[in-house]
């Protein structure tokens, strides 16, 4: 657990870097979906030991062997199509409807779940795309809301093709106007949240090192330490659900306290 005073004092420091026109960025993972009932593939948690992610969900595995990679996928599906934001996510969106139109608050997610959106964020950026969305990779055919579970395994499309989730797999570029404007809100943003992510792949892993390295306040939420931990100013041990909505509520008491 976060030590005590720790969420105070970020909370402070937060509250401390705000000022009219301040940007907030947070940057998420798996882990802030985690007390949605959708587990993560690394960390402690990760509860997907009947399959290897990065090998099951990959370009590779879904030329050679469809209809396993689509039973992982429609494995997940079914999790992200039944899941509910948690406190966690609802607190970044409470952040965002507080302190708008005096600072912007966005957010970056590595999910292919929509619990941002659910909850109520607005312009998230998405750099792994969306699974529920389904394309074809031969004609261009999509569809935004893929039945769960798909009518097949591997599912066909009118033309032929097995068509694949719109995500980004395992060894797969990200999306270029994501990728491109990511890196423009870290570079510009006075503070950024890191929640639920274990910071080893690009550009999750960049995104902080941008900020900390253009004068951002860095705050790290996961309740195990990272890579990440010992170079950002706050690293608050605990989860997404527990630890945002307290530190949410804090830093608008005390902005509210500014105002007055
Ligand atoms: P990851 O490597 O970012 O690891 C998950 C992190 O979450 C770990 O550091 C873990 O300690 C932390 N964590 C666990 N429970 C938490 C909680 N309750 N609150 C806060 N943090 C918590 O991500 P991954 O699991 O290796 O996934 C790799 C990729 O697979 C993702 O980037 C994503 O594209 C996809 N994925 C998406 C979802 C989703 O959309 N919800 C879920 C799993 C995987
Ligand atoms: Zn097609």
């Amino acid at each position: 657990m976060t030590e005590p005073g720790g969420l105070q004092r970020a909370a402070r420091a937060i509250a401390d870097r705000l000022y009219a026109g301040a940007l907030i960025v947070a940057s998420t993972g798996a882990g802030m979906s985690r007390e949605s009932g959708i587990p993560t593939f690394r960390g402690a948690e990760g509860v997907w030991r009947q399959y290897r992610a990065e090998e099951v969900a990959t370009p590779e595995a879904l030329a050679r062997d469809p209809a396993w990679a689509w039973e992982f996928h429609d494995h997940l599906r079914a999790l992200v199509a039944a899941a509910r934001p948690n406190a966690g996510h609802l607190a970044l969106a409470r952040l965002e409807r507080e302190l708008t139109p005096a600072c912007a608050v966005r957010v970056i997610t590595q999910n292919v779940d929509r619990l941002h959106e659910a909850a109520g964020s607005s312009g998230v950026v998405r750099l792994h795309g969306d699974i529920l969305r389904v394309v074809c990779p031969r004609c261009g055919w999509e569809e935004g809301d893929y039945p769960v579970p798909a009518p097949a395994a591997p599912p066909h499309c009118d033309c032929g093709a097995v068509l694949r989730p719109d995500v980004v797999l395992f060894g797969e570029r990200l999306p270029e106007d994501q990728l491109e404007e990511a890196f423009a809100l870290a570079e510009t943003c006075d503070v950024m949240l890191v929640v639920g992510t274990s910071v080893v792949v690009e550009p999750a892993a960049s995104l902080p090192v941008m900020a900390r390295e253009q004068g951002a306040l860095v705050v790290e939420v996961n309740p195990e330490p990272t890579i990440l931990s010992r170079a950002v100013q706050h690293s608050l041990r605990g989860t997404a659900g527990g630890v945002l909505p307290a530190l949410v509520e804090e830093v608008l008491r005390l902005t509210q306290e500014l105002d007055s």
